[in-house]
């Protein structure tokens, strides 16, 4: 019989709720999502209120449709207020219907659900989205962290900046559009080793904003500058591992522009490039499902004493068995 994992995600913007087979069969995917009024960022009281107003019709729904046979949930890191909603509804779901529970590592779900829908084996991954920026790759039984960003994640300082300017939230695919007609302005280039850095780069687009520069150039030039410095970090990661395959995961991971750039870089190096389905790009419940569900059939389990939330827990802390 195959067994069905029922997924929550609830980090931060997104509840979701997702239900997968080991087959890999999606059953059940839907979310709610909290978007600030304009102009403002998440509040997290604001945030949670919303969660746990739609929290309750999409489990239910999810139960109505098919059975379950374990509970994961997003267990870190995350808005702790928000991490708590989720684990305390898994807490009581596992004891309401006598069902495993397994706690799941968020960036680690972006990353094994962006494996089941691409084929990627054993790729280096530029994990990037709202909350965390990134790069990834398994060595032994670890992801291991090759770089990252030194301050904001590269998914919020699009958003910061697209607050600046006027846009709505999420702000990346408004700064998408904006850089498909602009022109460059240089900016500053923050790599440092194998790190980057982004809120330097959000601060003089800032300034240049009320200086009078175009919206479009100040898209263009942010996104261009941005998107090399984590490629070229990718690259050094690439070559350091010696692994032949990229997988680009994260909300980010839906912007066009990067996949082009990530594409030229890869053809350069004989790597080949996967990026997640657009669908599977954002927070979602499935990909807590389907990481709770590989990790429930390599012998993990979350007693309910190791259940509470670890809002700061780093993706190479995972002692990673089910590959
Ligand atoms: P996540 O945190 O993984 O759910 O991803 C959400 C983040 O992805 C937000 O910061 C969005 O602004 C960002 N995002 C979504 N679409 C795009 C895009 N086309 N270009 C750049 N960033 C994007
Ligand atoms: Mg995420």
């Amino acid at each position: 019989m195959t067994r069905v994992c029922l997924g929550i995600e609830s980090t931060a913007h997104t509840f979701g709720v997702g239900l997968i087979d080991e087959k890999g069969n999606v059953l059940f995917d839907e979310k709610s999502f909290y978007q600030p009024p304009l102009g403002q960022g998440m509040l997290p009281r604001k945030v949670f209120e919303y969660h746990a107003e739609n929290a309750a019709s999409l489990i239910k729904k999810a139960f109505e449709t098919s059975k379950i046979d374990i509970i994961a949930f997003s267990q870190g890191p995350g808005l702790p207020n928000c991490l708590s909603l989720g684990a305390t509804i898994a807490r009581y779901l596992s004891l309401k219907h006598n069902l495993p529970l397994v706690g799941v590592n968020h960036p680690i779900a972006h990353i094994e659900i962006a494996k089941l829908m691409t084929g990627a084996k054993d790729p280096v991954i530029l994990y990037c989205s709202g909350g965390n920026t990134q790069i990834i790759a398994l060595t032994g039984n670890r992801y291991r962290i090759f770089g990252e960003t030194l301050d904001i994640p590269i998914g919020n300082a699009f958003d910061v900046l697209a607050r600046s300017l006027g846009l709505e939230m999420p702000g990346g695919p408004k700064i998408e559009k904006l850089a498909e007609n602009g022109n460059w302005i240089d900016l500053p280039y923050v790599v440092k080793g194998m790190d980057f850095s982004f809120s330097g780069i959000v601060t003089e687009c800032q300034k240049l904003y009320k200086k009078g520069f175009k919206k479009e150039d100040i898209a263009y030039s942010f996104q261009e500058t941005c998107f090399s410095m984590l490629i070229e970090a990718t690259e050094r990661a690439l070559a350091h591992t010696e692994k032949e395959e990229v997988l680009v995961t994260g909300g980010v991971a839906a912007n066009q522009r990067l996949k082009n750039m990530l594409e030229v870089m890869c053809k350069d190096r004989g790597a080949k490039v996967f990026s997640v389905p657009m669908k599977y790009a954002g927070d979602n419940g499935v990909m807590i499902g389907w990481t709770g569900l590989i990790m429930y059939k390599s012998g993990v389990r979350t007693k309910l004493e190791e259940s509470f939330i670890l809002k700061d827990w780093r993706v190479d802390e995972v002692d990673v068995k089910w590959t």
